[in-house]
């Protein structure tokens, strides 16, 4: 009977152990998951959140999506979607759609989905909850880690903190995307940051 407490005890104590080490990764994109997903392997149990409402057109949202479930399956890891409300991203970014790429649109657009990351880590009993995207030399990771740290703050749960691109990071993702061969997009994702690359390539083709 001892014996049984006592194992019963070393199980708790074992469960909440793991449980302080899942941690739900937002994840945009397979090159940046990747990477990413995999160091954060070493220290935690991950799971990939691909919650990416801001993507254009639908056929771009369902290759990229794919693509994170080749990593997701490379990794051995769980990966959730949630479905993306479209309309609701339109709308909320309607009014900035003339911004600049890492603009005010981009602070929006990160803390959109930063928010429902904190949401479901909430809903599922995530203790850390974090995002890839601060890989990207094209992403702030100050407003980043800004925004984890409110809404950790706001839903009582904790937000890890990263610049995935310092020590050559960012290099690093590229490489290991090319050697997995994973689709890399040449545009960030939304309609504008789209017609912005059609522009630009125009442009470039002119000249
Ligand atoms: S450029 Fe990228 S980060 Fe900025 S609004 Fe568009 S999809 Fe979001």
């Amino acid at each position: 009977m001892k014996d049984e407490k006592s194992l019963q005890a070393s199980l708790l104590f074992y469960n909440e152990r793991m449980s302080q080490r899942k941690i739900l990764v937002h994840t945009c994109c397979a090159p940046d998951g990747a990477y990413v997903l995999r160091l954060l392997k070493e220290n935690f149990e991950p799971t990939a959140f691909f919650y990416n409402p801001n993507i254009y057109p639908p056929e771009e949202y369902n290759l990229r999506f794919q693509e994170m479930q080749k990593v997701a399956n490379w990794l051995n890891i769980p990966l959730i979607e949630e479905v993306p409300d479209f309309d609701r991203w339109f709308q909320l970014t309607e009014e900035l759609k003339d911004e600049p790429e890492m603009g005010r649109r981009c602070d929006l657009c990160y803390a959109i989905r930063l928010e429902k990351t904190a949401q479901k880590a909430l809903a599922q009993g995530f203790p850390f909850f974090t995002t890839v995207m601060s890989i990207s030399p094209w992403k702030k990771s100050q407003t980043l880690n800004f925004l984890g740290e409110e809404l950790a703050r706001k839903y009582g749960i904790n937000f890890l903190s990263a610049d995935f691109k310092k020590k050559d990071g960012f290099a690093k993702s590229v490489l290991l995307s090319r050697e997995l061969g994973l689709y890399r997009q040449d545009y960030c994702g939304c309609l504008y940051s789209y017609k912005e690359r059609q522009r630009k390539k125009a442009k470039q083709g002119g000249n």
